[in-house]
């Protein structure tokens, strides 16, 4: 018989046994990206975890349904098109690539589904028009509000009472409101914004209908578990449920609740608007295996704030060099014990299930083949070892550092190919100091807005020269 899962639901702020609605078909929803700019490396860390936990559910379940959207309008992707002067299907379409492109870095499974938002406005509307019908939402002025007091059960997620509300960051402050807590459900497009015709005229949806909509279509009304970080309990996750619940006229929407703490930098919340980003493009475009960022990841509980520094990356990247070493491909991979994956079952805990690889690999180091088998195994159920050990050491010869006096030699010899006209060798040379890392230089012009002492200076050779090459 196999162990049971625990998860920490914080629908009750309680650690419980995971029980299905359905054991033949497990069904998890997780909220993705908003995809207006190159997602960092805190929002890796939901993408991991939620990876992680459905690595666990196909373990001990026969079957899981694991949906994660993409929200492919907002006012956020509006805006930055905008300003920069791209159309927003450019702007949507390249982040959406290379997020995947993230994901596949990372080694994270691609979930059963990956829905947009703009191909599913019709069931917005359609949701829309019920909640009005029921009696829980209101139009006014080509606006669509929920009407939050109407929802007895509104503030149960995030602990939080009606009187105590404030408007939360992303719901509109708005004269067409009958009360402050109200959400938007529906509102107008300017002609130049992205609008779909509906009953209160053409217009676009508020975020959280989305979720709403696109859960029901793949996982039906009543599902098993709701995942993002913890930014999203309030209002996202609690606008979710009265949508869904009111909608729906159920007595549940997700069962369980589950949210990853923020990844900081120096203890503040890694986000585009505090200006403390790396993306984890930067990481894919420089060098260091996904295994290494996964395995960072994975350091800390996914309810403890995990805090980002260089050394936490040098310790994982040695820990893996370490474990590549007793790697061979000759090694089939066998089935994991419940004595090892356990701590993944007692609410994921995957510093105590690193802790076990650390045991396993050292009964391994001299063991016999079995334990190497076991070993290697263990590390590929959480994504470790997956990639061949040349594949492997090709990283770290490209990460070998280049002296401040190899880097010099090798701006001046550039410098004089320019000079010469022979642009071929220049870029030959760009190319190799490109794969190269120090982090003695930084650029001194703002060729990277998110440039922080942590990304190599390489990450800054594409849009740069080098003459911005100086001493920090
Ligand atoms: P967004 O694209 O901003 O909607 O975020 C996508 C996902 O990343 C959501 O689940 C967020 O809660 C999560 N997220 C954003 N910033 C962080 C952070 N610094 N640490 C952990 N998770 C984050
Ligand atoms: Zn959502």
């Amino acid at each position: 018989m196999a162990k049971e899962i625990y998860l920490t639901n914080n629908l009750s702020n309680k650690r419980e046994q995971f029980v299905p609605i359905d054991e033949n078909n497990v069904r998890m929803y997780v909220c993705g990206p908003t995809v207006y700019n190159d997602p960092h490396i805190g929002n890796a860390r939901p993408l991991v975890i939620f990876d992680i936990l459905y690595k666990v559910l196909k373990n001990k379940f026969k079957s899981v349904n694991y949906v994660r959207n993409i929200t492919d309008v907002d006012d956020k992707i509006i805006n930055f098109a905008k300003e920069n002067n791209v159309s927003i299907k450019e702007l949507t379409d390249k982040i959406i690539k290379s997020f995947a492109e993230d994901c596949k870095f990372l080694k994270c499974e691609e979930p059963n589904h990956q829905p947009k938002a703009t191909e599913h406005i019709d069931l917005m509307i359609e949701m829309t028009k019920t909640l009005i019908s029921k009696g829980f939402a209101y139009e006014n002025e080509n606006h669509v509000y929920f009407e939050v007091k109407k929802f007895e059960d509104y503030g149960k997620l995030s602990n939080k009472k009606l009187d105590e509300l404030i408007a939360g960051s992303r719901i509109e402050v708005s004269d067409n409101k009958k009360n402050s807590e109200d959400f938007v459900l529906w509102k107008p497009s300017n002609e130049d914004e992205p609008g779909w015709d509906s009953p209160w005229g053409r217009g676009r949806p508020g975020w959280h209908l989305e979720c709403s909509a696109m859960s029901k279509k793949f996982l039906g009304d009543e599902f098993d578990i709701h995942g993002g970080g913890i930014d999203l309990i309030f209002p996202h996750h609690e606008n979710e449920i009265a949508q869904s619940r009111c909608a729906n006229s159920t007595k549940t929407f997700a069962n369980y609740w589950v949210h990853n703490a923020f990844l900081t930098m120096s203890n503040e919340k890694m986000a585009k608007s505090q200006g403390n980003i790396i993306k984890i493009k930067d990481f894919r475009e420089g060098n260091i295996s996904g295994q290494v960022i996964r395995f960072a990841l994975m350091s800390a509980h996914y309810k403890q704030p995990l805090d980002w520094n260089d050394k936490l990356l040098n310790d994982c990247q040695n820990t893996l060099d370490k474990w590549y070493k007793i790697y061979d491909l000759k090694f089939e991979t066998v089935n994991i014990k419940n004595e090892i994956i356990s701590p993944l079952y007692e609410d994921l805990n995957t510093p105590g299930y690193i802790a076990n690889l650390h045991k396993l690999y050292d009964s391994a180091v001299n063991g016999t083949d079995d334990d190497k088998k076991t070993f290697i195994s263990a590390c590929k159920f959480v994504g470790f070892l997956t990639e061949t050990k040349e594949e492997w050491i090709s990283y770290k010869k490209k990460n070998v550092s280049l002296s401040e006096e190899e880097l010099e030699e090798k701006i001046n010899e550039r410098n004089t190919a320019r000079a010469e006209k022979n642009y071929q060798k220049a870029d030959e040379i760009r190319n190799e100091i490109k794969d190269r890392k120090t982090n003695k230089y930084a650029c001194t012009e703002d060729c990277e807005p998110d440039f922080t002492p942590l990304i190599p200076f390489k990450m800054h050779l594409p849009s740069c020269e080098v003459r911005m090459f100086a001493p920090t």
